[in-house]
């Protein structure tokens, strides 16, 4: 059944082709009648022809194509129907299941077909269509700028049903089937019976966006073809091109291998990773020995599945705290620390926030090859562990790291799936007051690194996205709206 972004390709399709333009005449194929009951087709012809169209949009997954007279046409495709338009009538064929034909006063034409014959036609008066049940009755469309966090969060606490019921539930929020439900719940990690009303904020987050950006892709590709749907020129979506886990049962997980599963939910299917989707994952801790002396692999530019996501930015910007939210919050995203030969600062943990070791264990690890960049920065050595950044990504996780610019673009010189995120302060001038409010640099640092600021922000010109850093829960929403803009790209 076409769903929000079917229905949205189609309205897209048809908008350039048919506003403005006077419906002349409509042809009814035998089997169309009950199409437009209760009104019989000549009832329906009086009705419409003459009528100039004025707009085409969507409402949920209706196409509503509003006439001249104030009258809407409300379309329902259902399971197979399929709204095809025909710019040169005389030298095309017209689909196969033909049952309803609009013809316009330039000689086009706009088809509806259907193999069964499901499709719903519904004439609506202005007045008609405020109280229309099928409308009052639609939850926030996940394709409209109503579709807000705040919103969605209020819509999941509230609700006791699973997540995958919720989703699928026009009334709680419209535009969502069973292909982008399960897609975008193996995006964020959840699984599909989990309680919506148990999910934690961060999981909220991240359905959040990969809801954003799964629909933003399919609208981009025109849409999922398994059989019936087409555009309005008659093409398919390609779509189903990209799915990762709905129809791929049995199939490894392109993220961790394991084979997809099918399930029922409320009597739907329901398609999940079993590693990647359950309800409360076990993290799994490297020992502190795993982390200092990190597995090599001789061939580390290899095609990994998952992504590297690096932040760079001016000392005092908010890499540490940022990192380490995103690596909290962001389902399949893990931060590798890098291994630096200076003290503990108040507050890091040794092997989370950084590795630290002697000069001595550094130079050792620089002859064994560990590292896939190193250099020096006001006195200390740092080493980005090689192994570390492949084990993580073949065991199914993104990897995050805090890196120079410099460094930044030598790792995506070796890995083509890194993207740099640059963190810009709100001002220099808050910059400034963070780096001389910080009690764990010495007055010398402090001075070195005020020096450096400029240069520093100068060279994030080069990153592929941007955080300004305002406030530490704005710059979250930031890097998850990132993250899943990347994750979910098919293009
Ligand atoms: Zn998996």
């Amino acid at each position: 059944m076409p769903e929000g972004p079917e229905v949205q390709t189609i309205v897209n399709g048809l908008q350039n082709k048919i506003i403005n333009h006077r419906i002349e005449n409509i042809t009814f194929a035998e089997g169309a009648e009950s199409m437009v009951a209760p009104l019989t087709p000549s009832d329906f012809r009086t009705l419409i022809a003459n009528q100039i169209v004025t707009n085409v949009h969507r409402r949920g997954k209706f196409v509503d194509i509003e006439l001249s007279s104030g009258i809407h046409l409300i379309i329902h495709l259902l399971m197979t129907g399929q709204i095809i338009f025909n710019n040169d009538p005389h030298n095309s064929q017209p689909p196969k299941f033909l049952r309803i034909v609009f013809q316009f006063e330039n000689g086009q034409e706009l088809y509806i077909a259907d193999k069964s014959t499901w499709v719903k036609i519904v004439c609506l008066s202005r007045d008609e269509i405020k109280t229309y049940k099928k409308f009052q009755d639609l939850g926030v469309d996940v394709l409209s700028e109503q579709f807000t966090f705040t919103t969605f969060y209020e819509t999941l606490t509230k609700s006791q049903r699973m997540i995958h019921s919720l989703l699928l539930n026009q009334k709680s929020l419209s535009g969502l089937g069973n292909i982008y439900v399960n897609e975008v719940l193996f995006y964020a990690g959840i699984n599909p019976p989990q309680k919506a009303n148990s999910l934690l904020q961060a999981d909220a987050m991240a359905l959040y966006y990969a809801i954003r950006h799964v629909t933003k892709e399919a609208l981009q590709q025109k849409g999922t073809t398994f059989s019936d749907y087409r555009t309005p020129d008659g093409g398919k979506g390609q779509y189903q091109n990209f799915l990762k886990v709905f129809k791929r049962a049995g199939k490894p997980c392109i993220r961790c291998g394991t084979p997809i599963e099918r399930m029922k939910v409320a009597g739907r299917s329901a398609f999940l990773c079993p590693r990647d989707q359950v309800v409360n994952p076990v993290e799994k801790t490297l020992t502190s020995k795993q982390l200092t002396f990190p597995e090599l692999h001789d061939n580390q530019s290899e095609s990994l599945p998952n992504y590297i996501f690096i932040l760079v930015g001016p000392s005092s910007v908010g890499k540490t705290t940022l990192s380490r939210q995103i690596a909290a919050k962001i389902p399949f995203i893990k931060l590798v620390p890098t291994v630096k030969t200076r003290q503990p600062r108040p507050g890091e943990v040794d092997g989370v926030d950084a590795i630290f070791v002697s000069d001595t264990e550094f130079k050792s690890m620089i002859e064994d090859d560990c590292f896939v960049i190193h250099g020096e920065c006001y006195g200390n050595k740092y080493g980005t562990p090689k192994g570390l950044i492949t084990q993580t990504l073949r065991d199914g996780s993104d990897v995050l790291i805090i890196l120079s610019p410099e460094g930044a673009l030598e790792i995506q010189s070796i890995y083509s799936n890194a993207y740099v995120i640059g963190l810009i302060p709100p001002s220099m001038d808050s910059l400034k007051r963070r780096v001389m409010n910080r009690d764990d640099y010495s007055a010398s640092e402090k001075a070195a690194r005020l020096d450096t600021l400029e240069m520093e922000l100068n060279s994030l010109s080069h990153s592929d996205f941007t955080i300004v850093t305002e406030t530490p829960e704005q710059a979250l929403h930031n890097a998850f709206d990132i993250i899943y803009t990347i994750r979910c790209k098919t293009t």
